[in-house]
């Protein structure tokens, strides 16, 4: 489902679906350039500080997750490496290096959508933000925000690449293999 903001009368600027909204966007950048549709936003006194999507593929490189981009761009927005104050928003749930990068740069809260019961580091799998005994810094988590339209535009990223693998076989035919 769409979140349409046209026909939201009510829109609250300060709310968790307002700035997941805005992840999913960044989100929907990835998918476009044929990334793992993963976005993030970093939120300041309800100001979006900072923004990414995962591009991995882009930048040949495999540490450059929607979170870690949007941390670097938001201590540039700060000019301080200590995010405090901030809220991370971000489509899927961190992985372990990006949520030991996340307790590094200390926001106060990480909300995210779709969780990742076999790699996540935000209480899917393991829980690197809440640990016990504790890292040096912990933050709040809020789950599950727009959970459906953060798992769906995963699944259809990877339904096409799915279809699109097939194809490819079935036009170089079977003497082929
Ligand atoms: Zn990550």
């Amino acid at each position: 489902m769409e979140f349409d903001f046209e026909s939201e009368q009510s829109i609250d600027f300060q709310s968790d679906l307002f700035f997941m909204s805005q992840a999913l966007r960044e989100a929907g950048r990835a998918y476009e350039v044929g990334e793992v549709p993963i976005g993030a936003v970093i939120v300041r006194d309800g100001q979006v500080i900072a923004r990414a999507w995962n591009q991995v593929e882009t930048l040949k490189d495999a540490t450059a997750h929607a979170e870690m981009l949007a941390l670097t761009s938001a201590q540039t927005a700060y000019g301080d490496w200590r995010l405090e104050g901030a809220t991370l928003y971000v489509t899927k749930e961190p992985c372990p290096m990006c949520a030991g990068a996340i307790v590094h740069c200390r926001p106060d809260r990480v909300v995210y959508g779709a969780m990742d019961p076999k790699g996540g580091a935000a209480g899917g799998w393991i829980n690197l933000l809440q640990s016990n005994p504790p890292l040096n810094h912990r933050c709040e988590i809020t789950m599950g925000v727009m959970e459906d339209e953060c798992v769906g535009i995963l699944k259809s990223f990877f339904r096409e690449a799915r279809e699109k693998k097939a194809r490819l076989k079935d036009e170089r035919g079977p003497e082929e293999f």
